[in-house]
């Protein structure tokens, strides 16, 4: 195809323009103004909740309750990135006086100050249709950092893209903003994708999707003559470990918990438990006879798309053909069977089919003989949004061994619990190492995710009128 005669092109030209119009404007803008917008953002969005909720539910497939709560997280995130700027995050400035004297210990006065960015390309996620889309978590940190938004629709959610694009454009309009503080582009091509990243209007990019597209877009933003950050989300199997310590306790309601957990939202989950991690011993071959009870009677609702079924049968077969079944699975409903696979930890190390993403309601269990395997089979994942150490309460060189090697890994360790659920606040970090993140210093759910988008510039000797 001759990009060139792509009429989704002109109309990305169009509406980058639109942003970097609205660039300075916003990045000048005073809290009460940008806090004003994410505030009405959220209103508008709970207003026109159950209208929006009937789209997404019937593009997605998601369900009413799961969805409705979708919409309360992504106004609480806006009203949460609204408090950040009137607390003054975005114009937070670091401050050394002059110092007399020869240098080192000598200096002149610098301010070193945050600025935005400038347009952010912002690629909506498939599986989260309002808190990683439109008005979500990239979008309500980057228009706190004060960067205009390039949204690029998700093909799986495009009604509701719409929408949500229409109501956000109405609020804009009321507060009498920039129209290019917000725009939409739907691209027609995989082309058009690539075409926006490497836009030189564009200033950054945010991302959340698969390992593949994350990758293309990530290496077209590097390729660009002035390559700009990638800020990517692009998959985690999310180990648990499960040690005999946890297990010797309440391994049947462990076990419930991790069944509902590995196919919650039929496993569309970044966060998803894709891996379970047993040490030998009776306890663990409880806890997988306990599990596979748990998760085989479990009927989960369809997929988001067809190609997202698709993906997730073809990982599944591809991992049923290097590992057991734990179960034989029962026949598919609306939506996949889970599925459970085991195998050793030193195939597991030994095969890269074994650490692939099943993106669905699947997970493989792997039996390691000693602490140090488990620590190998850690190091083998290389990089995930979280891992979990069940049983790491006391103490001890095997724990610390264990929690170093979740800490290399990983930008959040759990203790407990299971680690679908994100919370939405000050110390939360969602990205850990490739492939989870293309940038894991960085955060993407959270206050810190707006971060990403100020770049700090130090100012000597500046006249008091450009500090203000
Ligand atoms: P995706 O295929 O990576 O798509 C995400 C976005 O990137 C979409 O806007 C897509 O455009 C665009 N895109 C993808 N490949 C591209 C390319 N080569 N060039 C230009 N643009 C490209 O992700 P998805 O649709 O959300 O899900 C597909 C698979 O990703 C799933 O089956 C699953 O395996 C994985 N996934 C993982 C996570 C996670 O957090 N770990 C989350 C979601 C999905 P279109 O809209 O036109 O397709």
């Amino acid at each position: 195809m001759n990009i060139q005669h792509d009429p989704s092109l002109a109309l990305i030209d169009q509406v980058v323009a639109k942003a970097v119009a609205a660039a300075d404007f916003w990045a000048e803008s005073p809290a009460a103004v940008r806090a004003a917008l994410l505030n009405g953002l959220a209103t508008a969005l709970e207003d026109r909740q159950a209208e929006l909720v009937a789209i997404a539910d019937r593009e997605s497939g998601l369900g009413e309750g799961r969805l409705k709560g979708e919409v309360a997280r992504t106004a609480f995130q806006l009203r949460g990135f609204a408090s950040e700027v009137e607390a003054g995050v975005p114009y937070r400035q670091v401050v050394s006086d002059a110092v007399a004297g020869a240098p080192p210990a000598g200096r002149p006065a610098l301010v070193r100050v945050q600025r935005a960015l400038g347009p952010v390309a912002m690629f909506s996620a498939s599986n989260f249709p309002f808190a990683f889309s439109v008005l979500g978590g990239d979008t309500s940190s980057a228009l706190a950092a004060g960067c205009p938004v390039v949204v690029k629709a998700h093909s799986g959610h495009p009604e509701l893209s719409r929408a949500v694009y229409e109501l956000a454009a109405g609020v804009v309009r009321q507060q009498g903003l920039p129209e290019g503080l917000l725009t939409l582009v739907e691209a027609t091509s995989r082309a058009g994708g690539t075409y926006l990243v490497q836009h030189p209007g564009i200033a950054a990019v945010a991302f959340t999707g698969s390992y593949q597209g994350g990758k293309a877009l990530w290496q077209a933003a590097n390729e660009r003559p002035r390559p700009v950050p990638f800020f990517g989300e692009l998959g985690s199997i999310n180990p648990l470990v499960a040690l005999p310590a946890a297990l010797e306790k309440d391994s049947e309601g462990l076990a419930k918990t991790l069944a509902a957990s590995i196919t919650l939202g039929c496993g569309q989950f970044c966060t998803s438990p894709g891996l379970i991690v047993l040490l030998d011993s009776p306890h663990s071959e409880r806890f997988v006879a306990q599990l596979a009870e748990a998760i085989a009677p479990i009927a989960t609702h369809r997929m988001l798309t067809a190609g997202m079924r698709q993906g997730f049968d073809a990982a599944a077969a591809t991992v049923a053909a290097n590992a057991d079944a734990v179960f034989t699975p029962a026949a598919d409903g609306a939506g996949p069977a889970p599925r459970l696979f085991s195998t050793d930890a030193a195939a597991f190390i030994a095969n890269a089919h074994l650490r692939e993403e099943m993106f669905g309601p699947a997970a493989l269990l792997v039996r390691a003989a000693s602490v140090a395997e488990v620590v190998a089979v850690l190091e083998a994942v290389g990089g995930s949004l979280t891992t979990t150490l069940w049983g790491a309460e006391q103490a001890s060189d095997d724990n610390r061994q264990l929690v170093r090697a979740a800490e290399r890994i990983s930008g959040r360790v759990l203790f407990g619990g299971v680690p679908t659920g994100v919370a939405v606040c000050h110390a939360q970090q969602h990205g850990g190492p490739w492939p989870s993140s293309t940038t894991p210093q960085t955060t993407s759910v959270g206050y810190a995710a707006l971060e990403r988008f100020l770049r700090p510039v130090a100012l000597q000797d500046a006249p008091a009128w450009t500090l203000g």
